[in-house]
């Protein structure tokens, strides 16, 4: 699938970059941005999951334009990852604002006038902007470079909060999303606003379906009122195809809770990941208590779709590191395993010949998940096909998507011999990608003085690791590294963002550890060991 999204990438800079070029670096996020909307918009004709896909992409880098454009010269190297991801996100909201038709034939136009020639962002806007003018699908008193500048000219994006008065009308504000407040960002708060299309869906209009925006929130806009359905909960930005996070009143949260709850299938399957999504950024960043986030969660018990599933793992990730060396581990270990179990038994550990690509990714996601939490069936499943494979080497029953984490979790529940049988693997084999796993799960040896020896033959040369491969050593030991980093010495650069981090996360266990703590104690969640 990897190859599938390069070459889509590639091919469409053969019209973003090769037809028309950007007038200089300023813009190249426009070929960036393009090619990688391409990656979906290709997927999608080929495997219909763009939208599912594109999500995860999308709310794991959420960044502004701007901040690729003021760090060009630091970006440099790998331009690509810089300016891709948000690039995409806001080409889509764009797409998504316009209608799919206008946009389309809006940017034909654009790639007929500049072709051969040099662009910048503006010819887009104004040919997207005639388009949409004829269409009606953008009201005449609004221009696309108008909407866009705010989207492409300023630092990252916003925070929609919606209060659910009870009497037909809700109140919405905007302010700048903020993961972490310091001095310098409060100041410059009220500067930022943006364009913001608003849609949204109700218990009594469940549709989600509706992306082209009946309203705009405007930047000059402090606060504004629209009218809502009097009863039942609301929930905005339909599909998340507007670049933004939004948070509510607490009787709408619970109103939504209840909902997930009762019926999840009512509120759209990416809608349902934007919720988990926001819950969990808002609690981090202190806009959200980390009761009601985690209240959301307990839903998950019923959730069988991937999208929501993908983004409750991956925002789960940053509790589980945060709690992994603390007496809370064992309570918050019983609640991620009294979610996934249930998905986990319905899956089984075994590929199935009808699965589809997203049922692929999903089984592999869950039992690696519902591993590394060292729930014993899955543990023990995945060490007897090793020790199978040990037994019989040229027979390995190990399905190629499985082997990631069963070669780590055999490597970590056992000794020298299993870690051994990898290395010889990894001696042995001439396959690029399966070296790559071997080396990966080389790392995951829980015995120091295998890591110490592993650490030793990636250092010197000739002792068995080909130089290319020195860095997916240290990238597999990084934990065990962190711990024993005395002698190590990182670059100034590195040491002052690990010391940033580590005073964020500082403060994060000093605000919500004992909060997210006595909320599981509460729900009977215990440390059982
Ligand atoms: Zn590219």
């Amino acid at each position: 699938m990897n190859a599938a999204r390069t070459i889509v990438h590639e091919l469409a800079h053969q019209w973003f970059g090769n037809l028309v070029t950007p007038e200089w670096w300023t813009e190249l996020w426009l070929n960036e941005g393009f090619a990688s909307y391409m990656e979906y918009i290709g997927l999608n004709a080929w495997l219909s999951l763009a939208s599912t896909l594109y999500f995860r992409n999308f709310f794991k880098s959420m960044y502004g334009v701007a901040d690729f454009i003021n760090n060009i010269r630091g970006c440099s190297v790998s331009s690509e990852l810089c300016s891709a991801p948000c690039g995409s996100s806001v080409i889509r909201m764009m797409s998504s604002f316009l209608t799919e038709n206008t946009f389309r034939k809006g940017l034909s136009k654009y790639l007929t006038e500049k072709a051969f020639k040099n662009a910048v962002q503006d010819d887009l806007w104004h040919h997207l902007t005639q388009q949409a003018h004829e269409d009606k699908t953008l009201d005449k008193d609004k221009t696309v470079k108008e909407i866009m500048d705010t989207w492409t000219l300023q630092m990252g994006f916003p925070v929609l909060n919606v209060t659910n008065n009870k009497n037909g009308k809700a109140t919405l504000t905007q302010e700048r999303f903020l993961l972490s407040k310091n001095a310098s960002s409060s100041n410059t708060k009220d500067s930022y606003r943006w364009w913001i299309p608003i849609t949204f869906a109700s218990r009594e209009n469940p549709n989600f379906n509706v992306t082209n925006p009946k309203l705009w929130m405007s930047p000059k806009e402090s606060t504004k009122t629209i009218e809502i359905p009097k009863d039942g909960w609301v929930i905005f930005n339909n599909k998340q195809t507007g670049v933004y996070r939004v948070n509510y009143d607490d009787r709408n949260w619970e109103m939504i809770i209840d909902q997930l709850l009762i019926d999840h299938t009512v509120i759209d399957p990416i809608n349902r990941a934007q919720i988990i999504d926001d819950a969990m950024t808002l609690a981090q960043a202190g806009l959200l208590p980390y009761e009601t986030a985690f209240k959301l969660l307990s839903y998950l018990k019923k959730e069988t779709e991937y999208v929501p599933w993908g983004t409750a793992l991956d925002s789960l990730k940053y509790i589980k590191r945060m709690f992994q060396h603390t007496g809370g581990y064992g309570a918050l270990r019983e609640f991620s395993l009294s979610l996934i179990l249930p998905i986990f038994e319905k899956l089984e550990f075994e590929e199935k010949e009808n699965d589809n690509v997203l049922d692929k990714i999903k089984r592999v996601e869950i039992l690696s998940r519902v591993c590394s939490l060292g729930y014993k069936p899955c543990v023990n499943l995945s060490v007897d096909l090793y020790k199978a494979w040990m037994e019989n080497p040229d027979l390995s029953k190990i399905s190629p998507n499985f082997k990631k984490f069963v070669f780590c979790i055999a490597i970590r529940e056992g000794g020298f011999d299993e870690w051994k049988f990898s290395w010889d693997r990894y001696e042995k084999s001439n396959d690029g990608a399966e070296k790559n796993l071997l080396l990966n799960a080389l790392g995951c040896s829980k015995k120091s003085w295998i890591l110490n020896e592993y650490l030793n033959r990636g250092i010197k040369e000739g002792k068995g690791i080909r130089k290319q491969d020195s860095a997916s050593v240290f990238k597999s030991l990084k934990d065990f590294l962190k711990k024993n980093k005395d002698g190590l010495l990182p670059a100034e650069r590195a040491a002052q963002q690990a010391l940033e981090k580590a005073e964020n996360n500082l403060k994060w266990m000093d605000n919500y550890y004992q909060v997210i703590l006595d909320w599981l104690n509460n729900n009977n969640f215990r440390n059982n060991i």
